[in-house]
């Protein structure tokens, strides 16, 4: 079960910012624990953590995948990663 709601809500303060989902599960009052997997999985479908700069962004921003880690546009436009 996904609620929608929350982890849209979720998705969309944490996008564009350099805070884990940790930090703004705290905003509604939950932890990483109370994530489903269900859950967790439409989080991952939809936002990426940069390996590189630590921002979050949404899916479009993935610039390249390099050894597991996903790195964003951004970075390596910016010269910030080397690939
Ligand atoms: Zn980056």
């Amino acid at each position: 079960m996904i609620r929608h709601k929350v982890i849209d809500a979720l998705i969309d303060n944490t996008m564009g910012t350099c805070q884990g989902l940790e930090h703004h599960l705290e905003g509604f009052g939950m932890e990483l624990d109370d994530l489903s997997m269900e859950e967790l999985v439409y989080i991952d479908d939809a936002i990426f953590e940069c390996g590189c700069c630590g921002w979050w962004y949404d899916l479009a921003s993935i610039s390249d995948m390099v050894d597991q880690e996903t790195v964003c546009t951004r970075c390596v436009e910016d010269g910030d990663y080397e690939i």
